[in-house]
């Protein structure tokens, strides 16, 4: 089975594709089907930015599309903080590197949450929605190694150490974005598609 991603997120992409390892599925990206538009995400949920990701892709081929949206919400910030603006909080802080620095000072130990949405479009005539939660604190220390943005500073509920000591298959084990793949593959799993 083939289905578009998308993302322009290397890193994601690479989750992604360890995660169907052994199964009968082949991501295209954006780039494959010549979608080089701009997408203007302007919802207020993760649910919204999703969705409006994978309309936005609809049209440009008929094969399925997941589309995802993820963040951290971190509560030392406020409710749902940064949450849908998880991206571009990082860029208005100096970088990713930058506010990792700054977190770790400002909000060691705050609880904090990954989320993440997975929308599929072009399998069946309603958009699907899967969901991923990903619970754990920020910690007092920046731990370099593996993964990518919050990674090095958020320890998973039940462990001692940040995300960026886990290899991939065990943070896909345990991630929001595991989680929510994983809901989708056991979908299509339930529907025969593969
Ligand atoms: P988006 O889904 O591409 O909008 O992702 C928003 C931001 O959330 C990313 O740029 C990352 O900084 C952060 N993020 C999402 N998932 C993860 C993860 O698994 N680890 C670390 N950071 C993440």
């Amino acid at each position: 089975m083939e289905i578009v991603i998308a993302t322009s997120n290397d890193h994601k992409v690479k989750e992604y594709q360890e995660m169907v390892k052994g199964l009968n599925i082949k991501f295209l990206s954006l780039n494959d089907i010549n979608f080089h538009n701009e997408i203007i995400e302007n919802g207020q949920t993760f649910e919204e930015n999703s969705l409006i990701k994978a309309l936005a892709i609809k049209d440009y081929t008929t094969l399925p599309i997941i589309a995802d949206d993820s963040g951290i919400e971190i509560e030392a910030l406020g409710e749902h903080f940064p949450g849908i603006y998880t991206h571009r909080y990082a860029i208005n802080n100096g970088g990713q590197e930058k506010t990792n620095e700054m977190l770790v000072k400002t909000c060691p130990n705050s609880k904090a949450m990954f989320t993440c949405v997975i929308t599929l479009v072009n399998l069946i005539d309603i958009p699907l929605v899967f969901k991923g939660e990903f619970k754990g604190r920020i910690s007092d220390k920046i731990v370099t190694g593996n993964g990518f943005g919050y990674d090095p500073i958020f320890i998973p509920d039940g462990l001692n150490e940040p995300v960026s000591t886990l290899k991939d298959e065990e943070k896909n084990a345990i991630s929001h974005r595991g989680i929510a793949f994983n809901k989708l593959i056991n979908y299509l799993k339930s529907s025969n598609l593969i």
